[in-house]
């Protein structure tokens, strides 16, 4: 044990409520007997409460004009900047992952902070010519309303930055609700964003699961909803949200491809593929899980991958040593075995790993696992395992790679190793995806760069960069008739 419990409470108009609630209670990952943090699992009148409060600093909050918004965004990302190791132990703590991925999390919350504090400067229209004499037209944006940001558990830190940042600069209040498995570091970073100057009810957070999210989905005086998290839920808020025809933003799920071509650099494919794979455990919406290999190089590229997995330490995150932590519950664990034990049954072979480390029984720790001789139609190759499970499919060539990458119904990340530009421009016009690496790691990107992408893994405006602006404003279009 030794460390202490945190009594995590909502923040409801500026003030910190039901702190010692234990509707929730969170262990750690890697120690289940560490409990990290209690909070409450909030009634939907909780949630219609915290709406109101965020309605009411609407309208006083709009008007602040949008540079000194930025300001309190920037103060949020530099007081988290001097909190960074703090945070990012408390979200290996709370979450499983080892502490150098942690930091790196934290540091792309505080930079996309940093560039949505910018927007204050950056929220102009557009001019445009007159259609009759002497008329002047131009666009303005406004803020949307009240907007709710639910996020899931994988990256509690920066995902909430991620929404309330621009969401707050481009003059919106804001209800938030995190994950139920990581409320301390959401309490966290809405602690860090209230320190920051905000006036009350600006920025307001309810723990708890689906009945508080569903009164944020419901509820009318909620203008847009940003969601991040499995696709089954984001579809229901779509369908919900239709319904009054609220805005959405949904970020889902992925099963990203890494082809590798017959004359790529092999041993920069591996050593970008390892990571992309097994880095966070496995459990990134940009994580990859099919390796599409041209049959010429299949081999080799098996025998690198066997060898750089061999590599990982599986265990705690905050041991120096290791280097992929536990997954994030019991559920997860379960799920990932019998993904596993299914794909055995169709005909699939497990190279290394498909089984929990020997030795590990204090944590939900699985082994990385490469599963070969997967056909596309198998489960492994077209569903989302989220854990570190790597599912190797051979194909004769670049016609044939594009068609299984494809073929299955998410489009978030996508990559290919290939030194020949002519087929790295097809890749990049015919795969179905947002985020597009060539040579380097199929993950997200840069925390300037539009972060989404097609099919079944996102909805509406995409996150991050200025595009999101397009979310968290309303467009009015002005006619000025000189008189
Ligand atoms: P989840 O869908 O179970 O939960 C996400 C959030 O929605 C949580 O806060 C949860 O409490 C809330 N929620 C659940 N049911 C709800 C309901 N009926 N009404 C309102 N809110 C509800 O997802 P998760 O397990 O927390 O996260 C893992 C998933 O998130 C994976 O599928 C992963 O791919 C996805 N993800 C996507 C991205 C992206 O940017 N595309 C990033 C990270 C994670």
């Amino acid at each position: 044990m030794g460390e202490k419990t945190i009594q995590c409470g909502n923040l409801i108009g500026g003030k910190w409520e039901q702190r010692g609630a234990t509707g929730i209670t969170r262990r750690n990952p890697a120690n289940v007997r560490d409990v990290v943090a209690t909070a409450p699992d909030s009634s939907a009148e909780d949630a219609r409460r915290a709406i109101e409060a965020a309605a009411e600093a609407f309208q006083r909050w709009r008007r602040m004009i949008p540079p000194e918004r930025g300001k309190i965004v920037l103060r949020a990302a530099q007081l988290l900047e001097s909190r960074l190791e703090e945070v990012a132990q408390l979200l290996t703590r709370e979450e499983g992952k080892i502490v150098s991925d942690s930091r790196g999390e934290v540091k792309r919350g505080i930079d996309i902070m940093e560039y949505a504090a910018g927007m204050g400067r950056r929220l102009g229209g557009q001019t445009f010519p007159t259609e009759t004499p002497n008329v002047f037209c131009f666009t303005t944006r406004q803020p949307i309303g009240p907007v709710a940001a639910i996020s899931p558990w994988n990256f509690p830190v920066a995902i909430p930055c991620w929404k309330i940042a621009p969401a707050l600069v481009c003059g919106n209040t804001v209800v938030c609700k995190p994950s139920p498995l990581t409320p301390a570091t959401a309490t966290r970073v809405v602690e860090i964003f209230e320190e920051a100057g905000l006036p009350p009810g600006v920025l307001n957070l309810v723990h708890g699961g689906a009945q508080a999210g569903s009164e944020l989905i419901n509820h009318p005086l909620i203008r847009g909803i940003s969601f991040t998290g499995s696709t089954k839920v984001g579809m229901a808020i779509h369908m919900a949200a239709a319904r009054r025809l609220a805005k959405v933003q949904l970020e889902m799920g992925g099963k990203n491809p890494q082809i590798i071509l017959r004359d790529a650099d092999l041993k920069n494919a591996i050593d970008c593929l390892v990571p992309a794979a097994f880095g966070s455990t496995g459990q990134r919406c940009s994580a990859t899980s099919r390796a599409i290999v041209e049959r010429p190089v299949s081999k080799d590229v098996m025998a690198l991958l066997l060898e750089k997995t061999k590599m990982i330490r599986v265990g705690p995150g905050d041991r120096p040593e290791v280097t992929m932590g536990p997954l994030v519950d019991e559920t997860r664990l379960r799920d990932v075995k019998s993904f596993v034990d299914r794909a055995r049954a169709e005909g699939a072979k497990v190279v290394i790993g498909g089984s929990e480390p020997e030795g590990l029984r204090d944590g939900y720790f699985y082994a990385p696992t490469v599963v070969a001789n997967v056909r596309p139609e198998h489960e492994i190759a077209r569903e989302e395992v989220f854990g570190p499970v790597l599912s190797v499919i051979e194909v004769d060539d670049l016609e044939e790679a594009l068609g299984v990458a494809n073929a299955v119904e998410y489009g978030l990340c996508a990559s290919i190793f290939t030194r020949d530009i002519g087929r790295a421009f097809a890749f990049i016009d015919r795969i179905e995806a947002g985020m597009i690496h060539v040579n380097r790691p199929g993950l997200g990107g840069f925390s300037h760069m539009p972060f989404g992408g097609f099919k079944h893994s996102s909805f509406g405006a995409r996150e991050v960069g200025d595009d999101t602006i397009n979310f968290y404003t309303d467009i009015k279009s002005v006619y000025i008739q000189e008189t």
